[in-house]
């Protein structure tokens, strides 16, 4: 299944989504703009197409990709090295992708993704069985809470709940107001929702160690469920020293994982208890299953990250991931609940199977990533294409 042909779209979103995090704006943008959009990606290959999209969470945050590195990444370098290989190549191409840009994670995940999409409707298997197969069909889904006051960050954790049926909430740190201020913020949550939803902390590398350790013994008397990336993602033994301070609750990496030399480094300093793997971030699913062993072999669980606004093929790969992941591996609830209808419908998936019901969602089960992407749709909200031959 030899590629022919690539093009890539950069398509308009529906609904701008803005949040405040420790590091400034999480923002899609105003609608026409292309900073902040998605990027699509279609392979085809021998008569069959896969499709796969990313939105480069940039800037404000801690991924180098943009929209416009993200399609001269795909059209000027990994493109043309792409044309005449076969689909299924997944561990020469990885080789390949290192070889000529090293880091352009955002880029690869969008390619990888197509590239399984199009791999599973070639053998007519969903994705999951390109995977390892099934382990986890039913997926639970978390939400994840901006920094807001705490009257605001209760009432969306209550939304959540209500609307959603959702029982795992992520709650924003590291903002205005320094630690003390994050603790009343989730003493504050913890109280008005009670001890029937997990609750987990992100600074998002917003506090030092030891502002770090102080919030952990504030907070073990409410119920912190867990702690991610509390400091710079460069500090492994300031995180090695966190978690000799958390008393049994979980410490997970989020900015501080990207690549797999990153995941053996954290696993080797015993510096974490759970890896969150979020596809963007280290370049897609076959990448994302090399951590995996990394993790499993070190007894270190997998968070499945990623909010996937309004992308229903970005959230079916994170389910794919996860659908093949056996529970013991997993921290349970992914965050990719706004690509599955917590924040309106995918605009060039207008009508879909794949949505949140009573906090769960199942994996498509059709193959590749199970996903009909409308082409009138895709034609409709393009805001800018190229292609690749
Ligand atoms: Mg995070």
């Amino acid at each position: 299944m030899a590629i022919d042909r690539i093009e890539v779209f950069v398509t308009d979103l529906t609904i701008r989504l803005q949040r405040e995090i420790s590091s400034g704006a999480y923002d899609t943008g105003p609608t026409g703009s292309l900073i902040g959009k998605p990027v699509l990606v279609k392979i085809h290959a021998d008569g069959v197409v896969g499709y796969g999209q990313i939105r480069p969470i940039s800037p404000g945050h801690f991924m180098p990709d943009t929209v416009h590195g993200m399609v001269s990444a795909i059209t000027e370098f990994y493109g043309p090295r792409l044309i005449g290989k076969d689909i299924l190549d997944f561990e020469s191409l990885l080789t390949m992708f290192d070889q000529t840009l090293p880091a352009n994670m955002n880029a690869r995940a969008a390619i990888d993704h197509a590239l399984h999409d199009a791999a599973g409707k070639a053998l007519n298997l969903p994705v999951y069985k390109l995977l390892g197969g099934l382990c986890q069909p039913r997926i639970p889904l978390e939400w994840s809470v901006g920094l807001a006051s705490p009257e605001k960050m209760a009432q969306d954790v209550h939304r959540a709940m209500k609307e959603f049926g959702l029982s795992v909430a992520c709650l924003k740190a590291g903002g205005k107001g320094g630690w003390e201020r994050d603790v009343a913020n989730f003493i504050a949550v913890r109280e008005s929702v009670g001890d029937n939803v997990a609750i987990g902390m992100d600074p998002n590398e917003g506090w030092t160690v030891s502002e770090a350790i102080r919030v952990i013994k504030k907070l073990t008397p409410y119920r912190l469920d867990y702690l991610e990336q509390p400091v710079k993602r460069q500090n492994i033994a300031g995180m090695a020293a966190i978690r000799r301070e958390m008393n049994g609750i979980p410490l997970m990496a989020d900015e501080g994982l990207m690549t797999l030399a990153d995941s053996y480094a954290l696993a080797k300093a015993d510096a974490v208890d759970v890896f969150c793997v979020k596809l963007y971030k280290v370049g897609g699913l076959h990448a994302a299953k090399k951590i995996a062993a990394v993790a499993e072999a070190s007894g270190i669980q997998l968070n499945i990250g990623g909010l996937a606004v309004q992308s229903q093929l970005e959230a079916a790969a994170g389910a794919h991931f996860y659908a093949s992941s056996p529970e013991h591996l997993i921290m349970p609830a992914a965050e990719f609940v706004f690509g599955v209808g917590g924040l309106g419908p995918d605009p060039l998936v207008p009508d879909s199977d794949f949505q949140v019901k009573d906090g769960h969602v199942t994996v498509p089960n059709r193959p590749g990533l199970g996903i009909n992407v409308d082409e009138r749709a895709l034609e409709r909200y393009t805001l800018k294409r190229e292609a690749v031959k």
